[in-house]
Order: structure tokens, then sequence, then C-alpha cells
């Protein structure tokens, strides 16, 4: 009975192994695939100020959309795609979407902002990663002051110092740097100090945690370490009116999240935009919370 339990377990653990080497395998092809065929779409997902109730820029999202499969979330094909090293093709459609539209929207005058692009490790190591940015920018006629970049706290935190000097070179030519998922990782304060960063983004889970007394004083906390060190401040995932209302009393300035929008695509992107517009020019300036 034991060898047999034994036979089995290893069976199971075979099988399941198999199921996700075939699995990865035909997401890899997939995304081979899908980047011939532009199956690879932007989503835009807008960050409000919190005090104004006014649009303060928007973060593009990659879509995999697949005819036969449908929607393939960042979840599943991303870690792969980094593993593969298609993630660097992949981040160059979703940067090169990504100015496309704001160009166009800029032009169009109803976005002055930044858009943010979010930059893997393996893009960020990428050694003509700054040339590659500045043809693209000349490419579609785009300030610097036009793009954002979001890292997380893994992708610089390997090698820190060579991190910093990348950073640097992509701050000096007006690119603004946001901190991803800040908390998740480990990097530490000593070094949050010294990234030349311009926005820390609070990651979803601490503002879940809000719920509890502990985990208001954390995100607490946290604005206060990110406005000592001059940096601003986004509350990632916000569902909740009760979590804006915290936030709000918190000092902190933008929100991103569900309760005020989904990620859109870019044609709902742009009637949100128009819609943005006619609140601005009825002069409702509302705040999102009284
Ligand atoms: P992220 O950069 O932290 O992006 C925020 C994620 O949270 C997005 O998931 C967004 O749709 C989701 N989100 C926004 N508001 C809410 C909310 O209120 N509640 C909940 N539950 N979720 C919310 P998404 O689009 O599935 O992307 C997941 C992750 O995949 C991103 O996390 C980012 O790490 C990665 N990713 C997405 N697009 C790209 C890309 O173009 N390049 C790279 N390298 N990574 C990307
Ligand atoms: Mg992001
Ligand atoms: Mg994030
Ligand atoms: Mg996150």
């Amino acid at each position: 009975y034991h060898a047999k339990q034994q036979g089995n377990r290893y069976l199971f653990f075979n099988d399941a192994m198999n199921h996700q080497a075939v699995k990865r395998l035909q997401i890899e092809n997939l995304m081979r695939f899908g980047l011939k065929r532009d199956h690879f779409e932007v989503f835009y997902q807008p960050k409000m100020d919190i005090a104004t109730g006014q649009l303060a820029g928007m973060e593009a999202l990659v879509r995999f959309i697949t005819p036969k499969k449908g929607l393939i979330s960042p979840g599943q094909f991303i870690p792969i795609a980094e593993e593969t090293g298609q993630i660097i093709e992949i981040g160059e459609v979703v940067l090169k979407k990504a100015c496309r539209d704001v160009k166009r929207w800029r032009d169009a005058e109803l976005f002055s902002g930044r858009v943010a692009v979010n930059l893997s490790a393996k893009q960020f190591a990428l050694p003509d990663l700054t040339d590659r940015i500045d043809t693209l920018l000349q490419q579609y006629h785009l300030p610097a002051s036009a793009l954002e970049l979001e890292i997380t706290e893994g992708t610089v935190m390997d090698s820190p110092e060579q991190a910093i000097a990348i950073m640097h070179a992509l701050v000096g030519k007006g690119i603004h740097l946001a901190m991803d998922d800040f908390g998740t990782g480990y990097s530490s304060l000593a070094y949050l100090k010294r990234f030349p960063l311009h926005t820390l983004k609070i990651d979803r889970a601490f503002i879940v945690d809000m719920v509890n007394e502990r985990g208001k004083n954390m995100v607490d906390s946290i604005i206060t370490i990110a406005q000592n060190l001059g940096l601003h401040v986004v509350a990632e995932g916000v569902e909740e009116a009760k979590q804006l209302q915290q936030l709000k009393q918190l000092g902190c300035e933008t929100m991103q999240g569900y309760y005020y929008a989904k990620p859109l695509s870019a044609e709902q992107f742009e009637a949100f935009l128009l819609r943005e517009r006619s609140k601005t020019q009825d002069q409702h300036h509302l705040s999102l919370v009284q």
C-alpha cells in the first residue's frame, strides 16, 4: 500500500509538472505568435487626485488578447515572458503604443500629463535602455516629461549601485520614476533615500489591510516616509469609499483603483478623457471625497 501510494504521489506530481510545463510552453508559443500578429494591446487606468477629483495621470497596462483563448492575464504570462526574455519585445510594444496614444491625446488637448509604463527587470538591465527610450520619444515627438516608468524593488535591489546609475540616466532626461508595489519587496530605507524617485506607489495589499488599526498605521507610516523623502504618493488598488476616505485623512495625494475606474481600452479611455474635459469646462471640480 505504502509503495503504491508513493507511486501514486509520484505519478500525480509528475502529471502536475508536465501539465505546468505544457501550459508554460503553450503560453510561450502563444506569445511568440502574438508578437507577430499584434495581439498585445494597451489599456489605461486613470490615477486621480484625491483632493481635487481631477485626473492626475494614468498607467498603461498590457493586455494579451488571443483569438483562440481570449484574454490571458498579465499574472499568467508576464512571469513566463520574464523568464524567456520575450518581455523585452512585449515591453517595447507597450512603450510604443503608450507613446502613440498619449501623443494623440496630447495633440487633441485631451491630456497633458504623463503616461506611466511598467518596466520589467530585463528591460531595465538593457545596456541601451536610455537610447531606446530616446528613440521612441523622438519617433513620437514627445517630451520626456510625458513619460513615467514604474519599476519594482526587485528590479533595483539586485544591484542597487548599478540601478542608481541607470535611474539617474533616465531622470536626467526628464523621465519620472515610480517605485511600484512598494512594501512588498525588500528595498532598504537607506537605498530608498538614494534612489532618484518621484513617486512611491503603495501596494494594494496595504490598502486592503487598512480595515484594522495596525494596517491603517502602516499606511500612515509609509505616507510619512514618502513625504519626508519628498516623494509623491499613489495608493494602488483602491476599491472602496472607506479606503478613499482614510487615504485622504492620511494625506495621500493620488489614488488608483476600481473604486474610480478599471483599466480601460484606448477607445474607452479617450471617451473618459472627453467626459473629463467637459467636466472641467463646466467648472465642476468636485473632490472625490467630501
Ligand atoms: P501593477 O503594475 O502593480 O499594476 C496594477 C495592477 O492592479 C493591474 O493589474 C490593475 O489592473 C490592478 N488593479 C488596479 N486597480 C485595482 C483594484 O482596485 N483592485 C484590484 N484587485 N486590482 C486593481 P494587471 O493589469 O493584471 O497587471 C498585473 C501586473 O502585471 C502589474 O501590476 C505589473 O506588474 C504587470 N504588468 C502589467 N502590464 C505590464 C507591462 O506592460 N509591462 C510589464 N513589465 N509588466 C506589466
Ligand atoms: Mg505598475
Ligand atoms: Mg503596482
Ligand atoms: Mg501591484
